[in-house]
């Protein structure tokens, strides 16, 4: 054989059927777990291994989001989160987590005194332009 030949041959084997049918079977919602397309949906390899078809290797992606990923734009980590909320949301995006986001980060300034004096001072400057405009 030659060098080239044997080089080819010591590759991992991709199985992209077998992927998709892991990925299908492991997580039930299709579409990309970050943006939700299911259009060009594709099965990405988190370890860059083709032959990996393990479970927790594998994550459905849209072309764009499995292109950001394996640039290292994400993290393993955070795709990994995705994954997981994506099935506890069951394939449905929300942003349910943000509510009452902006109440709860007053709550917790107010809590530890953080940002008073600039609040204080932008009420000041509100009233002073809203007596200046009368
Ligand atoms: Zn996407």
């Amino acid at each position: 054989m030659t060098e080239v030949v044997q080089k080819i041959a010591a590759e991992p084997k991709r199985n992209q059927a077998e992927a998709r049918r892991v990925a299908r079977l492991h997580y039930s919602h299709p579409g990309c777990c970050l943006c939700g397309q299911t259009v060009g949906e594709q099965i990405a390899h988190l370890d860059h291994n083709p032959a990996n078809n393990d479970p927790d290797n594998l994550a459905r992606l849209c072309h764009h989001h499995h292109w950001m990923y394996d640039i290292g734009l994400f993290s393993l980590s955070a795709l990994k989160l995705q994954r997981a909320h994506w099935e506890l949301t069951k394939g449905k995006p929300t942003n349910a987590f943000m509510k009452d986001a902006g109440r709860k980060a007053a709550v917790t300034r107010a809590a530890k005194g953080i940002g008073s004096e600039m609040a204080l001072k932008a009420v000041a400057t509100r009233r002073a332009h809203a007596k200046a405009a009368a």
